[in-house]
């Protein structure tokens, strides 16, 4: 079922206390503003996780995600975390396949497929995120660019599986920028996507699928950029670290 969804992605950022304080004014401010139909989702740290979750307890529609999971269902992988310690405490989501996964911890297309598996075999929705580099957008060669990244990750699964999926679409020129994809810009690659998913799986898979944007999205854009069709929500980053900002974005829609 194609959602309305708001992920805030906090990165390497914020200590114990501060992200307590994040969470409490987050969860105190969906509580006395209505956002009924928007799935928003917070992706801490791995170590504020579970504190995280407690915080959250049944606030309507608010949901916990981590940020990374391994590849490996258990085992001797020091330093790893499995997919099924995070469903383990009530974890819903998992980012995979960041750029700056991709990019600083050299993720690849075939090891994304199996994080994917592991993700899915323990009943977490996986974000699965694409975006090409600015001298890809450059040479106009991005929409081949991140369908071949789908492709080479994805393709493999059956239309029952990707239904479970949530894409997010990052241009990386517009991560941590300020310079955001203008509406129309998401809404072209937003397009080519869910028709790229409706070539191989079908149109009705395609269309049950949400597909976010992320990238400086922000409580000055976030409406703009919502409003397209095919855009189906935000994975925010900066401005999730603020709860004003984040709760004035899940309010965009
Ligand atoms: P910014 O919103 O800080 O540009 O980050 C976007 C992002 O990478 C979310 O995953």
């Amino acid at each position: 079922m194609r959602k309305k969804i708001v992920a805030g992605n906090w990165k390497m950022n914020l200590g114990f206390d501060e992200g307590q304080k994040l969470t409490s004014e987050i969860v105190n401010m969906l509580k006395d503003e209505q956002h009924s139909d928007v799935t928003a989702i917070l992706n801490p740290p791995f170590v504020h996780l579970y504190p995280v979750k407690k915080l959250i307890g049944d606030t309507p529609n608010l949901f916990l995600g981590a940020q990374n999971c391994s590849d490996k269902a258990s085992g001797a992988y020091t330093g790893e975390i499995a997919a099924s310690m995070l469903a383990s405490f009530g974890a819903s989501f998992v980012i995979l396949g960041h750029s700056e996964r991709r990019e600083y911890f050299k993720e690849s297309n075939e090891l994304l497929t199996e994080k994917t598996k592991q993700a899915l075999a323990n009943g977490l929705t996986p974000i699965f995120c694409c975006g090409e580099p600015l001298d890809i957008r450059e040479a106009e060669t991005h929409e081949e660019y991140v369908k071949n990244q789908l492709t080479e990750s994805l393709f493999g699964f059956s239309a029952e599986e990707i239904s479970k999926l949530v894409i997010a679409y990052e241009p990386i020129w517009a991560i941590g920028t300020g310079k955001t994809a203008s509406s129309d810009q998401a809404q072209e690659m937003h397009a080519a996507l869910r028709g790229h998913f409706a070539s191989k799986y079908g149109q009705e898979v395609a269309d049950n699928l949400s597909i976010l944007y992320g990238g400086s999205c922000n409580p000055g854009n976030a409406k703009d950029i919502f409003s397209k069709p095919d855009v189906d929500g935000g994975l925010i980053g900066g401005a999730s670290l603020k709860s004003r900002d984040f709760v004035d974005i899940i309010k965009s829609f």
